[in-house]
C-alpha cells in the first residue's frame, strides 16, 4: 500500500484505457474512489475494474503504448495517502459508532477531500455523535497500528463486527483479509489504510444530516 512507483509491461490498450501485467494502482470500488498518477508520461485520470478481474488505468488521452512495452508507473501519492487516511478513518469512525449505537454502514464515499459515511440508526444526537468523533481524535492521539493480514474465512466470520455493513456480505473467498486497528476495529476489507492510526492526524466532523427515518449522514474531513 505504500509503493509509489512501480515498472510494468503493457498487456492491452483498448482507447483511453490500458491494462498492466502488474500495478500499485487501486481501482474504483468499495466506496473508495480510483487512484490518479501516471504510466510514463501518461497522465492517469482514474483506475477501474476492467473485464475478467483486469485493472484498467484510465488515461486523459487515448493510449499510444505498444502491447509488450515496459513502462513505468507512478501514483499521485499525495492524493493516495489522503485516501488511505480518509479510508482508515471511515473504518475507525464505523466502528466507534458501531459500538455505542449499534449502527451499521449503509454507505460510504472515500475521497481525498471531503468523505461521508451513511449509517443505520434510529436517534440523530448531534452532540452525541461529536462525542464519537471526539473519541476516534483520542485514539489517533494514541497511534496504535493498524495490520493487515489474511484469515480464513469461517475463522474471520466469528470476529465479532467483522462486517458492518448493512447490505454487502464478505465475498465468497476461502480467506479474507482483515484490516486491524490494534485495540479498536477488525474488518474484512479489501481497500487501502494507512499502517498507524496517527498518520490520520485528525478528524474534522463537517456536517451531520438526517436522510431519512433512520438514515444519517456524516460527513468528514482531515488535515
Ligand atoms: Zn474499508
Amino acid at each position: 500500500m505504500y509503493m509509489k512507483d512501480f515498472t510494468a509491461k503493457v498487456v492491452s490498450t483498448e482507447g483511453n484505457q490500458v491494462v498492466l501485467d502488474q500495478t500499485a494502482f487501486n481501482p474504483h470500488g468499495g466506496g473508495l474512489v480510483g487512484d490518479t498518477g501516471w504510466i510514463d508520461d501518461a497522465k492517469v485520470v482514474d483506475t477501474v475494474k476492467g473485464s475478467a478481474d483486469s485493472i484498467a488505468h484510465v488515461l486523459e488521452a487515448p493510449a499510444s503504448f505498444a502491447v509488450g512495452a515496459q513502462v513505468q508507473g507512478k501514483l499521485d501519492w499525495d492524493r493516495r495517502h489522503r485516501i488511505m487516511r480518509m479510508h482508515t478513518s471511515a473504518h475507525l469512525l464505523s466502528s466507534i459508532f458501531n459500538k455505542k449505537t449499534g449502527a451499521l454502514i449503509t454507505g460510504n464515499q472515500i475521497e481525498p477531500d471531503k468523505s461521508r459515511i451513511d449509517f443505520s440508526l434510529e436517534d440523530f444526537d448531534r452532540e452525541r455523535m461529536l462525542t464519537y468523533c471526539t473519541e476516534a481524535n483520542a485514539a489517533i492521539t494514541k497511534n496504535p497500528p493498524v495490520k493487515t493480514y489474511f484469515m480464513k474465512r469461517e475463522e474471520a466470520l466469528k470476529i465479532p463486527g467483522i462486517t458492518k455493513l448493512a447490505t454487502a456480505a464478505p465475498p465468497d473467498v476461502q480467506e479474507l483479509r482483515i484490516v486491524e486497528i490494534e485495540g479498536y476495529d477488525t474488518q474484512a476489507d479489501g481497500g487501502v489504510h494507512v499502517q498507524s492510526l496517527g498518520e490520520i492526524v485528525r478528524i474534522d466532523p463537517l456536517k451531520f444530516e438526517n436522510k431519512g427515518k433512520s438514515n444519517r449522514r456524516l460527513y468528514f474531513t482531515i488535515p
